[in-house]
């Protein structure tokens, strides 16, 4: 039946039929624990009923009508959105490289006003960024890129984390239109940079008229203890974008911008045929109600806390973890060797888990787990890492 899907992705042979809260169902009736979320997709777990009542009361409204005329939805998700994150305005597009791809757009429509010939966009090593062309271009890991040349130029990668290094780069060139970063790498592993390291980019950026703009498709959405993981360092950046979890599954994503990164894409500039259309923004609407009323981000924090505490505990005497890293509910287990087959050992216990870079076992779970829940997550991941 898989025979004509094409192979982009190494799945597991389980078809989920369906899902509620931090559990999925497979065909087969057999119940698992989800700590991965989609990944980090459903922050509010699967089938939440709110979600499903809005999607459907939407879909029994209205579900599109184009860009063409005004979007009641899209307006009070753009209000709520910029309340939440004190920027300015919202494109709205359906996935997070297309939120990306506005980004670009606008750091290209930046360097354009500001006279920059062949402007460049920082980005760092170990990032992810998307799937299209530019982000791909712009993602930091050569692998994924592999036989799609040619690619568009004006990227370049820095080491991350590394203050230094950026400052040489920049006294080294006059053509730097913006920096694109994670506030925490996602995809490569779950990578902390240094407590300060965001406000020393906005900084930077504040001091060369650059653009800060801030990939928080994983981070964002309350993961890692605040509604934006850049609102932790007190910094507000030029450029957000914002996908996975915005929708709860219902493809959404969005750019953000304010202050020097406000008006740039203007009318005929940028567009995109379903990007916010009633039924994306009724389910985003409904999301972030939901999000903030049950205080979700402050619960990722603590959750987050307690997780990470209980497996330091359980592996405290493990001699293969390197290190034990979180940011709320983005959680990592990195150990000495590489360890992709604890994903399809974690599914034969029915459990969800992810490994990003070969030896770090990730977690995303849901916002909404409940403590149970996660000690049995914990429990599942200790032992399965103890004995690898
Ligand atoms: C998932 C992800 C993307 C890409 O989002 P898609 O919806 O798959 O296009 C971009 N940046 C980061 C940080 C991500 O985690």
């Amino acid at each position: 039946m898989h025979e004509h899907i094409m192979p982009t992705y190494a799945s597991l042979a389980i078809r989920f039929t369906k899902g509620a809260g931090s559990w999925l169902w497979d065909e087969k009736g057999d119940k698992y624990l989800d700590a991965l979320s989609g990944i980090a997709v459903c922050g509010l777990g699967h089938a939440h009923p709110e979600v499903a009542a809005a999607i459907s009361e939407q879909a029994q409204t209205l579900v599109h009508t184009s860009n063409l005329y005004y979007i009641e939805k899209q307006e009070l998700l753009a209000n709520k959105l910029c309340d939440l994150t004190e920027m300015n305005d919202v494109f709205f597009a359906n996935s997070g490289a297309e939120a990306n791809e506005a980004a670009i757009k606008i750091a290209r429509r930046f360097a354009a006003k500001k006279g920059l010939s062949q402007p460049i966009i920082i980005t760092m090593n170990g990032s992810f960024h998307g799937r299209t062309l530019a982000t791909l271009t712009a993602t930091g890991n050569e692998l994924i890129k592999e036989g799609f040349a040619p690619l568009p130029t004006g990227f370049c990668h820095l080491p991350d984390n590394d203050i230094p290094a950026l400052e040489a780069f920049i006294d080294q060139h006059d053509n730097i239109a913006a920096i694109l970063v994670e506030p925490i790498q996602g995809e490569s592993g779950v990578n902390i940079p240094a407590s300060n390291y965001l406000n020393k980019l906005r900084q930077l950026c504040d001091q060369h008229d650059f653009l800060l703009m801030l990939d928080e498709i994983q981070t964002g959405m309350g993961r890692t203890g605040t509604f934006l993981a850049s609102q932790q360092n007190g910094i507000k950046a030029d450029v957000v974008t914002l996908a996975k979890a915005l929708g709860n599954g219902v493809p959404i994503g969005a750019c953000l911008t304010q202050g020097k990164a406000t008006g740039l894409l203007t009318s005929g500039s940028h567009g995109s045929t379903f990007g916010g259309n009633p039924l994306a923004c009724a389910a985003a609407l409904c999301v972030l109600e939901v999000l903030q009323r049950d205080q979700l981000a402050d619960r990722a924090k603590q959750l987050g806390e307690k997780i990470v505490r209980s497996f330091k505990l359980a592996l405290q005497h493990c001699e293969h973890v390197v290190d034990i890293r979180h940011k709320g509910l983005m959680i990592a287990i990195e150990l000495k060797k590489p360890c992709t087959e604890l994903v399809s050992q974690a599914a034969e216990k029915k459990l969800l888990i992810n490994v990003a870079g070969g030896n770090r076992v990730r977690l995303l779970p849901p916002l909404t787990m409940t403590d149970q829940e996660a000690n049995q997550v914990v429990d599942i991941v200790s032992n399965l890492i103890i004995a690898h």
